[in-house]
């Protein structure tokens, strides 16, 4: 449930509220929005069922929440949350492009792109270095080495890194070396590393699951919020369906649906979705268009002789036209690149 004050209600209500909230074992989330706070109860609501908190001075009304997620829910936090990573704000007035290599490949590679990309105008370098690949015998990412490639990227280019990480260890080492920390769609439900993950305080790009609900994403986000970090922005990268002509379907509704469920930035991956270059084109427009507050696209120096992903990633030269046909879309919506 959440609990809504009066309009410029006291600090002495709300902490009296709190206070109750707090003596029955219960988290009270509070949440200061221009006049109107707003405090979430987490937990188990049950026992709070002898008390009457509409009674208490400057209590507006209480509010029953339905969802299982709760500090992932508009209703517990109605203003969008902004993300910061590195000097870069995830959730504002900027639309923020992520891009870079499928995985980090060699010092030179990612070194070429992270300049071409900046050039470009991204903001953030993707690529990497722990790859959870579909067959055991594919390319499985150069893992430290690779993470020491993305800090030299970061400290030559001043753009912020993030890097997927699969384990305990990948999480461990890779918090020395990047600004933000991406769980990848095989690992949504892994409910272990999205509290390790929620440990480290690091933000976290949290993609959705190959065949994952909007509710099962939210709740995953629920997981690494609830360990105390709340630096999560969310990634569509298109989910199973019985359509064959692309790599996956892009949920481009997930953008809406999220927008009015939750508070998270959302941001779109239409390299992963399609898994065609072709398309990256037109799917990066419509996220844009549908209020995704940024976009992951994969690029490479030489995309037909990538270890990875190739088909899907997009040359210099294609990346810099679709940042420079995104300008104007951008300023439509009322952002900036
Ligand atoms: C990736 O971003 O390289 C990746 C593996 O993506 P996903 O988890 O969306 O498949
Ligand atoms: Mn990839």
């Amino acid at each position: 449930m959440i609990i809504v004050m009066k309009p410029n209600a006291k600090a002495e209500s709300i902490q009296q509220v709190k206070s109750i909230i707090e003596e029955k074992g219960l988290y009270a989330h509070i949440s200061d929005g221009h006049q109107v706070t707003i405090i979430g109860v987490v937990g188990d609501k049950a026992m709070l069922m002898d008390q009457n908190l509409e009674i208490y001075e400057d209590v507006d009304k209480i509010v029953p929440v339905t969802e299982s997620y709760k500090l992932a829910n508009k209703k517990f936090h109605p203003e969008p949350t902004r993300v910061q990573v590195g000097n870069v704000t995830i959730g504002g007035d900027t639309t923020v492009i992520m891009s870079g290599p499928c995985a980090v490949e060699s010092r030179q590679q990612l070194l070429a792109t992270a300049h071409a990309i900046k050039k470009a105008g991204a903001q953030i370098l993707r690529g990497g270095a722990y790859k959870p690949r579909t067959s055991p015998y594919a390319f499985q990412g150069l893992e430290e080495e690779g993470l020491s490639y993305m800090k030299e990227a970061r400290e030559e280019t001043g753009l912020p890194v993030i890097c997927e990480v699969t384990s305990l260890g990948a999480i461990e080492s890779a918090v020395k070396y990047v600004d933000m920390l991406q769980i990848g769609a095989r690992n949504m439900q892994n409910f272990y590393l999205l509290k390790e993950a929620g440990k480290t305080g690091v933000p976290v790009l949290l993609k959705r699951g190959l065949s994952a609900t909007i509710d099962e994403w939210l709740n995953a986000a629920e997981y690494i919020i609830a360990e105390g970090n709340p630096n999560v922005v969310l990634c569509e990268r298109g989910i199973r369906t019985f359509e064959t002509a692309t790599r996956n379907t892009l949920d481009i509704s997930a953008v809406s649906v999220i927008k009015s469920k939750s508070h998270l930035p959302i941001i779109v991956d239409p390299s992963h979705a399609t898994g065609v270059r072709a398309y990256v084109k037109s799917l990066s427009m419509a996220a844009v268009a549908a209020g995704a507050d940024g976009l992951m696209i994969e690029t490479h120096p030489d995309p037909s002789n990538a270890l990875s992903d190739g088909p899907q990633s997009l040359t210099f030269e294609q990346f810099e036209d679709l940042t420079n046909e995104l300008v104007p879309l951008v300023k439509l919506m009322g952002k900036r690149l």
